[in-house]
């Protein structure tokens, strides 16, 4: 099916896609890769008159370290260009390997960082590990800019907390200390993830552990007794022992879970996955 008639907009500057935005309110929204909103927009699920493709705008399309070491990624970043970005690989090596495993490449070389995020389908590996990460995303609007920590944007299914006429930036990530490392596991049938983990380990003094299960229910969630269990753990136990210390508390976390029976599989198969998942993530951050 094609999509009902809208108007293409393509503005060069962050500020005029602002004002394109303020001028044409509800009836218009924003267009980055596509892969999710021409989708929709052909099925006829979404409808809009005006249509403001931003992929021209300098200000959304950096990948720079600033003074204080926070990683900025501009919203505009695809998942291929931050899989093959050689200051994402060597600062998050983890997040770098999740970038190339996500769907195909056709979604790899046209999806965006900022797409996946602000569309909020909970059956995405990235917000996942950028929850693990603390990171945090830039959002513009007509009253200015604001940051709200990535934990506490995604609402629930397709909701973020993203106002309306607000575009999203970048994505930002604090520097990592060098006894840190970070994986991500995920297993489905389909191209998204039915479930995926993302494990950030610091072996620095005190070694903490940032646990997080994605795409099971409506947003990211922090696999928060196993977290605490890991503050308790003597320090360089080995790595089967960090497991057989975790397995309990993963599980007990995993059993919490609001998970729905879908097309991506039953409630209690999705749990199970979790204990998997985040057994083989922990142990690609253990020495
Ligand atoms: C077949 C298929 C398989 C997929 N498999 C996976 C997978 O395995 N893992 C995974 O993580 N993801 C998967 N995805 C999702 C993919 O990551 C997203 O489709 C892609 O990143 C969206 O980016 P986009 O630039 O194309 O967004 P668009 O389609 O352009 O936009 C999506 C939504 O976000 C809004 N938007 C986009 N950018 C901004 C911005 N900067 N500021 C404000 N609003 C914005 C748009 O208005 C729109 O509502 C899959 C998608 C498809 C189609």
């Amino acid at each position: 099916m094609r999509p009902a008639r809208f108007i293409l907009h393509r503005p060069t500057s962050l500020q005029e896609a602002l004002e394109l935005k303020a001028r044409h309110g509800p009836a218009a929204t924003f267009h980055a890769g596509g892969t999710e909103l021409l989708v929709a927009l052909k099925a006829r699920v979404l409808r809009y008159e005006h249509v403001i493709d931003i992929k021209q705008l300098p200000e959304l399309r950096h990948i720079r370290v600033r003074s204080d070491g926070t990683l900025s990624i501009g919203a505009l970043c695809t998942h291929h260009r931050i899989a093959n970005d050689p200051v994402v690989r060597e600062l998050l090596p983890g997040y770098a390997e999740l970038s190339e495993q996500v769907a195909n490449i056709r979604v790899r070389v046209a999806g965006t960082i900022g797409g996946v995020l602000c569309f909020g389908e909970p059956h995405a590996d990235a917000p996942t590990m950028l929850c693990a990460l603390d990171a945090w995303v830039v959002l513009v609007g007509p009253s200015g800019e604001r940051e709200v920590p990535l934990r506490d944007f995604h609402l629930g299914e397709f909701s973020t907390a993203r106002e309306d006429d607000e575009i999203l930036v970048s994505i930002e990530v604090a520097p990592q200390s060098s006894g840190t490392r970070s994986a991500y596991r995920c297993f489905g049938h389909a191209e998204r993830p039915a479930v995926g983990v993302a494990a950030v380990w610091s072996t620095d003094n005190p070694q903490r552990l940032s646990l997080w299960a994605g795409a099971i229910a409506a947003a990211p969630l922090r696999l928060a007794q196993a977290e605490e269990a890991a503050d308790r753990l003597a320090p360089d136990l080995p790595g089967d022992s960090v497991w057989q210390n975790l397995r309990d508390p993963v599980a007990a976390d995993a059993a919490r879970i609001d998970a729905h029976d879908d097309l991506h599989g039953g409630a209690d198969y999705k749990r199970h996955l979790v204990s998997v998942l985040a057994q083989r993530a922990l142990e690609a951050c253990l020495p």
